[in-house]
C-alpha cells in the first residue's frame, strides 16, 4: 500500500527522518487516504521533542501552535503541516481535556491516546501503515469505535461523544455496540464541554450527508445539548452544506424564542443566530405575492434569509411558487425594496427645507410606501414633486 502524498509533506517526514527522528503521518489524513478521498490537511507525530522539530526546521517559517501540548506548524511551500510529539495525555479533570501532556518514545502509546480506531493509525511511506488497533478493518467495516475501553474514553473527554456522531454521520458508519452504549450512559456529562467545542461539533455533524440518521438514532443524547423538535424527512432535502437551513429546521418547532435561547448558549455568532431565527419565523407565517409586501419582507429580512425560507418551507411541502417569481422580479428589475433605493435621500429633503429630525424619517417612508405601491416612479423630479405636498 502506498499513498499518494504531497511533496511538502514527504519533505516535512523527510527533514525529520534525516535529523534522525521517528516521524509518521497521522490521524484524519491516514483514515482519508486509506478511505480514497483526498484530506484536507496533514499531521505528523513524531519523536522529536517540540524544541527538536524547531532545531530541524531552522531555515523553515515555523509557528509555535501549541507548545506545551507539543505542537509544532511548519510551513513548507506555503502548506501549513502541523507536527505533534509523541504524547499520553495527563489526568483528565472533569471530562475535559487533561491539563498536561507527557511526551512519551513509543508511538503506539501516541496511537493509545487517540479517540477512534479509525483516527488512531499512523503511516509512514518507505514503513507503511501501524495500526495496532485494527483501525483499517474498522474503515473497511464501516465501524466507529473507541480505541480501548469505551466508558472510560469518553469519561476522559465528553467531546469523544459528539466526535463519534459526527465522524458516524459524515462517514455512514455504524457506532460499536459497547461504544454506543457509553455514549448513552455519559450523554449527561456533555454540558461539561465548552459551549465553543460543542457547537463545532454539532456544526460539523448537522453538515454531514448523513446526519438525519444520527439525529433520530441518537436524539436522546443529542438533545443534552440542542433542543430537537419533531425531525421530517424535510431535513436530508436540505443542502447538507448550509449550516443556518440545517439548524432552523431542527430548531423549526422549537420556535423562535426557543431556537434564541438555544443558539445563544452555544454562543453562535450573532449573523448566523439572526439567519436561523429569521428563517424559522419566515417559516411561520404566510409570505406575501403582492409586491408591496414583498418588498417590505425583503427590506426586513434581506434576500438571503428569505430564499432560504423558500427553501425550508418548499423542503416542508409549501408552495410558494408565486411569491418566489415576485421575488425575483423584483430582484432583476432593481425595483427599489429598501430606503437606500430610493431616487432621492436626505439631502434632497434638506434642501426643501426639511429639518433633519424625527418628520425626516417620515417623509422618506412616505415616498418609500407610494413608491412600493406604484403611486410614484422612483425618479428623482416624481419623487420630490410628491413629497412636496406633505411639507
Ligand atoms: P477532520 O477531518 O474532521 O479534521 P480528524 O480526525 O483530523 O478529522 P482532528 O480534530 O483534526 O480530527 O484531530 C486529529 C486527530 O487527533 C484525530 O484523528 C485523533 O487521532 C486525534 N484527536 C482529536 N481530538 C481528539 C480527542 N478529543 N480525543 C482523542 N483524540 C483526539
Ligand atoms: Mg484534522
Amino acid at each position: 500500500m502506498k499513498f499518494c502524498i504531497p511533496q511538502s509533506v514527504q519533505r516535512a517526514l523527510d527533514v525529520l527522518t534525516e535529523a534522525g527522528y521517528e516521524a509518521y503521518l497521522v490521524g484524519g489524513c491516514v483514515r482519508d487516504a486509506l478511505r480514497g478521498t483526498e484530506p484536507h490537511d496533514y499531521d505528523i507525530t513524531t519523536a522529536a521533542l517540540p524544541e527538536q522539530t524547531l532545531a530541524a526546521f531552522r531555515g523553515y517559517r515555523t509557528i509555535e501552535t501549541g507548545l506545551r501540548h507539543g505542537t509544532v506548524t511548519v510551513l513548507i511551500d506555503g502548506m501549513p503541516i502541523e507536527i505533534t510529539t509523541y504524547r499520553v495525555d495527563g489526568e483528565y479533570a472533569d471530562h475535559r481535556r487533561p491539563d498536561e501532556v507527557h511526551f512519551t518514545s513509543s508511538l503506539t502509546e501516541d496511537l493509545a491516546r487517540r479517540d477512534f480506531t479509525v483516527n488512531a493509525m499512523a503511516y509512514h511511506p518507505t514503513i507503511g501503515l501501524v495500526d495496532p488497533f485494527m483501525g483499517r478493518d474498522d474503515l473497511l467495516r464501516g465501524i466507529i469505535r473507541a480505541v480501548g475501553e469505551p466508558m472510560e474514553r469518553f469519561s476522559e473527554d465528553a467531546l469523544r461523544i459528539l466526535r463519534a456522531l459526527r465522524f458516524s454521520a459524515r462517514f455512514d458508519f455504524a457506532i460499536e455496540g459497547k461504544t454506543r452504549e457509553a455514549i448513552f450512559a455519559l450523554a449527561d456529562t456533555l454540558p461539561l464541554i465548552a459551549s465553543e467545542r460543542i457547537r463545532e461539533e454539532l456544526v460539523g455533524l448537522l453538515t454531514a450527508d448523513n446526519a438525519e440518521r444520527i439525529l433520530r438514532e441518537y436524539a436522546r443524547v443529542i438533545s443534552v445539548v440542542l433542543p430537537q423538535g419533531h425531525l421530517t424527512e424535510a431535513f436530508s432535502r436540505l443542502p447538507a452544506k448550509d449550516v443556518v437551513l440545517r439548524f432552523a429546521d431542527v430548531l423549526l418547532s422549537v420556535g423562535t424564542e426557543g431556537a434564541r435561547a438555544a443558539l445563544s448558549a452555544l454562543r453562535f455568532d450573532k449573523k448566523t443566530a439572526h439567519s436561523v431565527v429569521a428563517v424559522i419565523s419566515l417559516c411561520k407565517t404566510e409570505i406575501p405575492a403582492d409586491r408591496a409586501q414583498m418588498c417590505r419582507l425583503l427590506r426586513k429580512v434581506g434576500q438571503n434569509s428569505l430564499r432560504q425560507a423558500f427553501t425550508l418551507r418548499r423542503a416542508h411541502g409549501m408552495d410558494d411558487s408565486a411569491a418566489m417569481l415576485l421575488m425575483e422580479n423584483i430582484l432583476a428589475t432593481g425595483f427599489p425594496y429598501t430606503l437606500a433605493m430610493l431616487a432621492v435621500c436626505g439631502e434632497d429633503l434638506v434642501a426643501l427645507g426639511v429639518a433633519r429630525g424625527p418628520r425626516f424619517g417620515e417623509l422618506l417612508e412616505i415616498l418609500y410606501t407610494a413608491v412600493i405601491c406604484g403611486d410614484v416612479d422612483n425618479e428623482r423630479e416624481a419623487l420630490l414633486a410628491y413629497i412636496r405636498k406633505y411639507i
